[in-house]
């Protein structure tokens, strides 16, 4: 282990010259105009993974171009490292303290977009497999996908036209969240994510307000209350037929709820659950967006139709398809005063239950424990990760373990989204430990 740790030590500062290079490259695959940034960020991640000494093929399927790099070892098993290059778009720039797309060090931690999600992720990859000066004791295939922040549309595909190269014992996802700073964790639920745009009508065209307001319904009033019944009194998800289960028996005191979420005083949290069955085991419901006449343009009108999207996360053990069923009923039948209803299904994507179990688990929790000088949590994430469920589809017979470098102050897809250096360095350590402990 002393061994191991020195060469992770020393292969560290090279790893974050590349990190930082990587974060330089404006990767966001919801914006076709970075497109050319995607494939040249495809390219250095390309060329990183050629010096390592693996056997290396950019692939696509009718997506983003993905990377697949592999080096077996006869005797051994094969080892699958996932991450993402692409990035969420910045958001607002004025949110941001600095550029988004150069790392700024403050306090211990990088900040810049990707950081974390995922080129963190990817680094720690390139880390472990550093560590070991182009010889890892098992065989390795470094997977990464340039379309992870879009939902992974053709990841499926990817799969399935890549099986043979992608084929292996263990899978590493590092694209998850750790519980808490200096604290690592393996994901072993995520919820799944469905969407839809449901519009409300009850007029043909708009009405003067005054003339016929009080026996005729303006639209946006139907919605509203439409909207209203998607919860319950308590804030539970009131919309049957969803699946809602138990998560671990994690504490999640209220205080650090208020701390990282900066909710408001005296707003009250959603649901009757412990706090990590709220976010981790039960569905929930955000109304993302309305379509309305905006209050800058507003008259006295009976609005004739407005819509709203509507995104749901499933509970582990849900199906998006059986949700998608429910979601719709749950609209049709409580729309006010007959107003006329019409729902447009949106994206899905599987919720996963990932079972930590057998030896890789058990090597897995030994390297992390010695990694962080601290025992492993097991967590859920609320988020959707729906390629995790790609994954399971496409190799049953294979351990999945959900990392990731991301704490809780880390702030993926928001601004100031950030990595706390220590970690990623144990992250480095501990996956490196893992890789050596797979050996046979
Ligand atoms: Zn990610």
């Amino acid at each position: 282990m002393d061994a191991l740790k020195e060469a992770v030590l020393g292969v560290l500062p090279g790893v974050l010259d590349d990190l930082a290079a990587l974060v330089r490259i404006p990767s966001v695959s919801a914006d076709p105009a970075h497109d050319a940034d995607l494939l040249r960020c495809a390219a250095e991640v390309a060329r990183l993974a050629g010096e390592l000494g693996l056997e290396v093929r950019t692939v696509s399927a009718d997506g983003k171009p993905a990377i697949i790099a592999r080096r077996e070892v006869p005797g051994q098993p094969m080892v699958c490292l996932y991450a993402h290059y692409d990035v969420q778009p910045t958001g607002e720039l004025s949110q941001w303290s600095s550029d988004p797309f150069e790392v700024d060090q403050r306090d211990g931690r990088w900040f810049g977009r990707g950081v974390a999600d995922d080129k963190g992720g990817l680094a720690v990859h390139l880390a472990a497999l550093r560590a070991f000066a182009g010889t890892p004791p098992v065989g390795i295939t470094l997977f990464v996908e340039g379309e992870e922040e879009i939902g992974s549309p053709s990841l499926a595909a990817l799969l399935a036209q890549n099986a043979a190269s992608l084929a292996a014992d263990v899978f590493v996802i590092a694209d998850s969240v750790n519980w808490a700073a200096g604290v690592p964790a393996f994901t072993t639920t995520l919820r799944g994510l469905i969407d839809c745009v449901v519009e409300v009508s009850t007029l043909d065209h708009a009405l003067h307000s005054g003339q016929y307001g009080g026996i005729v319904p303006d639209a946006l009033t139907v919605l509203c209350r439409l909207l209203a019944t998607l919860h319950d009194e308590r804030g539970d998800v009131a919309i049957a037929g969803l699946v809602s289960g138990r998560g671990p028996a994690l504490e999640y005191p209220p205080e650090r709820l208020a701390q990282e979420t900066g909710v408001l005083p005296g707003v009250q949290y959603l649901g009757r659950g412990p706090a990590t069955d709220q976010i981790w085991t039960k569905p929930s419901v955000t109304v993302l967006a309305i379509d309305a006449t905006s209050v800058a343009q507003a008259s006295n009108t009976l609005a004739p139709s407005a819509q709203a999207k509507i995104s749901v996360r499933l509970a582990p053990g849900d199906t998006s398809a059986s949700a998608m069923r429910a979601l719709r009923a749950h609209l049709e039948a409580n729309v006010s005063w007959g107003a006329h209803v019409r729902v447009t299904d949106g994206s899905a994507g599987e919720p996963a239950v990932v079972p930590f179990e057998g030896p890789v688990a058990a090597a897995a929790l030994a390297a992390f424990s010695d990694g962080f000088g601290v025992a492993p949590v097991f967590v859920g994430q609320g988020g959707s990760i729906p390629m995790v469920a790609d994954f399971q589809t496409a190799f049953p017979e294979a351990s999945i373990l959900v990392t990731g470098v991301c704490d809780p102050d880390s702030r993926m897809h928001g601004a100031d989204e950030s990595l706390r250096l220590d970690d990623f360095g144990k992250a480095c350590l501990a996956e490196a430990l893992f890789l050596a402990r797979l050996a046979r």
